[in-house]
């Protein structure tokens, strides 16, 4: 590592990546390339010599950009964001820059500091309650994604049951979570060994605009206790995935109270709204809580990763994921005085995440990043109302946040042809390469989705997406 060179070519690096943002409405958002396309262009073995950083620039240009999909687009509408900024990057740049690993306080004790205030400074931001900040028993850490951070707290609370009745109740225990529910609550319970039928995922209705009800989460525990089963744990969402349903906290959570079981609140893509005033209500109940996670690298500025996890009780996190090898004692850890954040995750080696989340709030402000979050849901809307006023399309879930859920719907046409004409307009938007959306199933609908959030969107690019789902509908529509 050469400072010199480091300082020459990060220069190089940095007006590569600026002149790709500057570009980057000249690429098609969703890429084109064909499977295995990357082994065709690339030689079958690395080079015995090195070559020049210009080369290699090169070959990104002609090889590598093709096969991206580009997320920071602003033409991007597409799952969630996954949000950049320059805060973002440069907080990554500092963390690249320094690469410590943070596993115990020890190893560098700033980063597991830093990880601490700025996880108490969003805890407030989010006017979360008080059990979740460092000071009390409770607490954040810095997850990679939002499914480490449901694994995680599903093992502790796992542990924390086994403890009281024996291990030998590991088949008896019963997770719960709804139709609607992220599917990495399903992978989380495959790793900890919640037998696959003990899973209920409860069904929602469009009536209910696919929250989970209380009345079925109350049946379907008072049926599993009668059967002698051990209800563990709750996964409700604040934002699903397919259609951003939040589920009632509240009432959900005093059921959580009543038969002991770990209630985790995801709310990964929208927790970030709830930075706003007029969105926190959507949080009304997180009192009841044991767990709640926010992804700041979806719809916070923040880059990949940085998923965000708050615990009421530490101690449960740590006594299922803790370890104490000789190699690793230090006087700092033996005398607990501080946090080893290796005893909240799974991987011991641990990234300096908190840097970019720090840059991020320093840099813009809680103002700036309130209005950005406003700004992209009066996008929504208005990209909503686009839609409602054009009588061939049809909204299909109220919209909550910034996505829009809607479907091209001719008359006198059977479910099964109208599945298939928006799987086609989708096809057709999506390999234009001029926008890049996602769909989902809701009631056995083939649903569109259209999600405002790269930070670079604007009004014209909401309007020329329009514009597009419009022609391409007129378009289907004529040939069939
Ligand atoms: C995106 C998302 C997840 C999964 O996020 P990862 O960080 O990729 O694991 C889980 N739950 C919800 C509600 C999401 O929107």
């Amino acid at each position: 590592m050469d400072a010199e060179q480091l300082r020459e070519n990060a220069h190089k690096m940095v007006d590569f990546i600026a002149d790709y943002y500057k570009n980057i409405e000249t690429f098609p958002v969703l890429s084109q390339v064909e499977p295995g396309y990357l082994q065709k262009l690339l030689p079958d073995s690395a080079p015995m010599q090195p070559e020049s950083l210009q080369a290699v620039l090169q070959e990104v240009e002609s090889a590598i950009l093709p096969g991206v999909t580009h997320w920071q687009s602003p033409d991007y509408f597409a799952y969630f964001p996954s949000n950049s900024s320059v805060a973002g990057f440069l907080g990554e740049m500092l963390s690249a820059g320094i690469n410590m690993v943070g596993f115990s306080w020890i190893t560098s004790p700033a980063a597991t500091e830093l990880e601490m205030i700025v996880l108490d400074w969003l805890a407030n931001l989010l006017n979360l309650p008080q059990h979740f900040l460092s000071k009390g028993p409770g607490g954040g850490a810095i997850q990679g994604t939002a499914s480490e951070a449901l694994l995680v707290v599903l093992l502790a609370s796992r542990d924390k049951v086994l403890r009281q009745v024996g291990k030998d109740a590991l088949r008896r225990l019963v997770v719960y979570g709804s139709d609607q529910t992220h599917s990495s609550l399903q992978k989380a319970c495959q790793i900890a060994g919640v037998h696959p039928e003990n899973l209920r995922l409860l069904r929602t209705e469009r009536c209910n605009e696919y929250a989970l009800s209380p009345e079925s989460l109350t049946d379907a525990i008072s049926h599993d206790v009668a059967s002698g089963l051990i209800p563990l744990f709750l996964c409700a969402t604040v934002g699903t995935t397919s259609s951003t349903a939040v589920d009632p906290l509240l009432a959900l959570g005093k059921i959580t109270k009543r038969y002991g079981i770990w209630f985790h609140v995801d709310a990964a893509y929208a927790g970030s709204a709830c930075i706003c005033p007029e969105y926190r209500h959507h949080l009304n109940g997180i009192e009841e809580a044991d767990s709640f996670n926010m992804n700041c690298h979806k719809w916070f500025l923040t880059n990949f990763d940085c998923s965000a996890l708050w615990i009421k009780d530490r101690n449960a996190l740590i006594q299922s994921l803790s370890t104490n090898p000789e190699y690793l004692k230090n006087k700092a850890s033996q005398g607990s005085t501080v946090i080893d954040y290796k005893d909240w995750q799974i991987p011991l080696g641990r990234r300096f995440r908190s840097l970019k989340l720090w840059m991020v709030l320093r840099l813009y402000g809680v103002e700036n990043l309130q209005s950005y979050i406003r700004n992209h849901i009066k996008l929504a809307q208005h990209f909503e109302h686009l839609v409602a006023q054009d009588s061939r399309f049809e909204i299909v879930a109220t919209r909550t946040f910034s996505l829009v859920c809607f479907r091209l719907l001719p008359s006198n046409k059977t479910e099964e042809y109208v599945n298939k004409l928006n799987h086609d307009l989708l096809d057709a938007v999506n390999s234009s390469g001029k926008i890049f959306i996602s769909h989902t199933v809701l009631s056995g609908k083939y649903i569109l989705r259209f999600v405002v959030g790269a930070p670079l969107t604007e009004e014209r690019h909401v309007i020329a997406a329009w514009k597009l789902f419009q022609e391409a509908a007129s378009s289907l529509l004529e040939n069939s």
